[in-house]
């Protein structure tokens, strides 16, 4: 059932709610290649504000960009052999150029370790020359077999860093530095709180000593993967043999890391914080943070329109990402529209504001209105930008973050009557904070009966949990478990 906005209701169908909303918002087409979509400008700028905050903490780090070629030749995946077995499934292959067979086959990357391994062999020869620490803004192509727009496509767009180093120490302090960065990022940029920690071993980076990942919830209760890091030892250093020449005159192998986020994050963001009007976009990182919209009657527009003008001005002049809606439509129209959009906060004017000197203040978060002397207009819209809503939003995140994670329960069993009350209550099952042995068995056998799989090991766990959810034994690690995109 759709109601009259065409959008079906979050409580209804989630992904009905996501796949209509982001169709309204026009982010993104449908392509006519399996997998792959269209990021329509909208979409893509949103994109365009992520590469822009994460590229200025890349940068601010020591870490410089550079572009790599897209096509790897086979024989560099099979020196790796845990890469080559992780990703071979989802390779898609060149085998004709130029009207002939191609005597080597060439994949679409899906990473870019095997080639940029390559690369610094030759480009490492001495400590002098470490770090390396590039980073690659690119499209990357795993041909996955279900794929959700932004979410998991076969052809996604992402950064990629690759760094080299002379110790292990600096690798894993740099693997640390880079999920701290993506945290950071996305709980302050995106308003998306998340868990860092560890991955288990079976949801290692194929290739990686240890992967460490951020995980975020969504409004239906399922987690996202929304960034990587990576301490790969020196696995790719020897598969592709980057050798330095030390201090103390001796040839070791270098120590790599990478780490990765992608236009996955777009989704995170509508998942997180949209609702049945649309998107809810943080003001941080809203293309548009402001719309304007005159109302009252037509033939009294003139008298408003001073003031209108003036205001945007001033806004503009701060800084902020104003936009004028002068359309030819209804105020109501208009307000739907960037409601729909996500916008943070929309300015009414009209003829008896202007005589009263104020203009009405809405905030899509909380729907709220406020009235405002229009000598304040700057600083209040200001403050609700910088401070009220964005910070909201990553409340509001917690909050339900922390309603749907549950820590009450202990074992599989627990769980399994857990996520059938949550069904029949039409509630999302959310996470369970758990206790693991260690063995792959046990974890497993979660995902075979409940399809709940291991998110991290967080580093911060809100308690230690002290038996396996599956055998009971001591517990080794206390783990996140919840289904997954
Ligand atoms: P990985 O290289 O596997 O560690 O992936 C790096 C990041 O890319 C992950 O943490 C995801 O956020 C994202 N990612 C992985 N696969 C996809 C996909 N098929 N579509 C979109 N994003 C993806």
């Amino acid at each position: 059932m759709h109601d009259e906005k065409g959008v079906t209701p979050q409580s209804e169908d989630f992904s009905r709610w996501y796949i209509d909303t982001i169709r309204k918002a026009d982010l993104m087409d449908y392509s006519p290649v399996r997998g792959c979509i269209v990021f329509k400008p909208d979409g893509y700028e949103l994109w365009e504000r992520i590469q822009a905050g994460l590229d200025k903490r890349f940068k601010e780090t020591g870490h410089r960009n550079a572009y790599f070629p897209m096509l790897v030749p086979e024989s560099f995946f099979q020196k790796e052999k845990d890469h080559v077995e992780g990703f071979n499934p989802e390779l898609p292959w060149v085998t004709e150029a130029g009207g002939e067979q191609l005597e080597e086959r060439l994949a679409l990357r899906p990473t870019s370790e095997t080639i940029i391994g390559h690369m610094y062999s030759q480009w490492i020869q001495s400590y002098r020359d470490l770090p390396v620490l590039i980073n690659q803004w690119a499209n990357v192509f795993r041909w996955e077999k279900r794929t959700f727009p932004f979410l998991r496509t076969s052809e996604f767009l992402w950064q990629e860093g690759h760094t080299a180093h002379a110790t292990e120490e600096e690798a894993r302090r740099e693997t640390m530095q880079m999920l701290e960065i993506y945290r950071d990022f996305v709980e302050s940029e995106l308003a998306i709180p998340v868990w860092t920690g560890e991955k288990t071993p079976s949801e290692r980076f194929a290739g990686a000593v240890q992967t460490y990942s951020i995980e975020a919830m969504m409004k239906d209760g399922k987690a996202l993967q929304a960034g990587t890091s990576h301490y790969l030892g020196q696995n790719f250093a020897k598969a592709f043999d980057i050798q330095f020449l030390d201090r103390d005159n001796q040839r070791k192998y270098v120590h790599t890391t990478s780490w990765g986020a992608s236009t996955r994050l777009i989704g995170a963001l509508i998942m997180v914080h949209g609702d049945d009007q649309g998107l809810v976009l943080p003001p941080r990182l809203a293309p548009v943070q402001v719309i304007m919209i005159p109302v009252g009657p037509p033939k009294k527009r003139k008298d408003v329109m001073g003031p209108f003008d003036r205001i945007f001005e001033t806004l503009k002049q701060a800084g902020i990402r104003v936009k004028a809606d002068l359309r030819d439509e209804s105020p109501g129209w208009k307000f739907n529209e960037w409601e729909m959009r996500g916008v943070p906060l929309r300015i009414e004017l009209g003829p008896r504001d202007v005589e009263n000197n104020q203009c009405v203040l809405a905030r899509r978060d909380t729907g709220e209105k406020l009235t405002v002397p229009l000598d304040k207009v700057l600083e209040t819209v200001q403050s609700l930008l910088d401070t009220e809503i964005q910070k909201n939003l990553f409340r509001m995140a917690v909050d339900f973050r922390d309603r749907h994670s549950h820590l009450d329960l202990e074992t599989l069993d627990d769980l399994q009557q857990h996520i059938a009350a949550s069904s029949e209550r039409g509630e999302p099952a959310g996470w369970m904070l758990a206790g693991w042995c260690g063995s792959d068995a046990c974890e497993a056998k979660v995902k075979e009966e409940t399809k709940f799989t291991s998110r991290n090991i967080p580093f911060h766990p809100p308690e230690e949990k002290k038996r396996c959810l599956v055998c009971g034994d001591s517990a080794r690690h206390t783990v996140w478990f919840a289904r997954a995109y």
